[in-house]
């Protein structure tokens, strides 16, 4: 049984993501993942289970799965998670994301990051205004297309059954902060996620969560937390759902 899932980005046709993100195994083919989606969809019925899908970061990718695909495939639930600036609105691009949209445009290469002072790993650790200066340095200020949901495309999805929980307050190692920080910021997530009407959940950031982390947010009000099976550095406590990347 699959409890949870997590997607990233979704294409047609592999031109349609910067080559990065299939280099780091974060983009599948739309029918391909339709087809496995199916497949669990036909286990599911047979051992009575349910599978959340889940999509983070917000790419306006996922638009690619026909809308009546979860009508159809009742046993799989789809859950978007937003950061809180895109849950307000502000859909300026993610630093890393920036990154990549740059490096395709310059014909850059994950190889070739270091001789650049980037080191992708120790990028993610830091806070996000400290991300997007050190990725200015070397993309300068590049104008990117926004490829995220629109807020009324979200609404939309919302319409049409999907869930959408909180992707954290920022897309950093939240870990690396400490409790009154922590806490200040998952206070305002936790109100931007009960204004905004959706799951008191929270996706963590790359599924880094330690069990410090997770009380806080629990106390704070989340109901469901989200990690990733893939990262092995994380917590004990097991009511933290382990999502497996796809
Ligand atoms: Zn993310």
């Amino acid at each position: 049984m699959i409890e949870a899932i997590c997607l990233h980005r979704i294409h047609d046709n592999d031109s349609d993501v910067p080559s990065v993100f299939h280099d780091i195994n974060m983009t599948i083919q739309i029918s391909d993942l339709l087809g496995m989606l199916s497949d669990l969809d036909a286990t599911n019925r047979i051992s009575n289970t349910t599978t959340l899908v889940t999509f983070d970061d917000g790419w306006r990718d996922l638009l690619l799965i026909p809308e009546d695909f979860f009508d159809k495939h009742c046993t799989l639930m789809p859950v978007i998670f937003l950061t809180d600036a895109q849950l307000t609105g502000d859909l300026t691009p993610m630093p890393l994301h920036r990154l990549y949209s740059w490096m395709q445009q310059n014909d850059v290469s994950l190889t070739d990051l270091p001789e650049l002072q980037i080191n992708r790993n120790n990028l993610k650790d830091l806070r996000v205004k400290d991300q997007h200066q050190l990725v200015s340095i070397v993309t300068g200020e590049t104008q990117h297309s926004i490829d995220y949901l629109t807020p009324s495309e979200v609404s939309q999805l919302k319409a049409n059954g999907w869930a959408v929980g909180s992707h954290g307050p920022e897309h950093c190692d939240l870990r690396l902060l400490n409790d009154d920080e922590l806490t200040n910021l998952l206070s305002t997530t936790y109100s931007i996620v009960q204004s905004n009407n959706i799951k008191p959940w929270i996706a963590w950031p790359e599924g880094r969560w330690n069990n410090r982390i997770a009380n806080i947010a629990r106390e704070l009000g989340f109901e469901r937390q989200f990690g990733l099976v893939e990262e092995n550095r994380r917590g004990t406590d097991d009511t933290v759902v382990l999502r497996k990347l796809w």
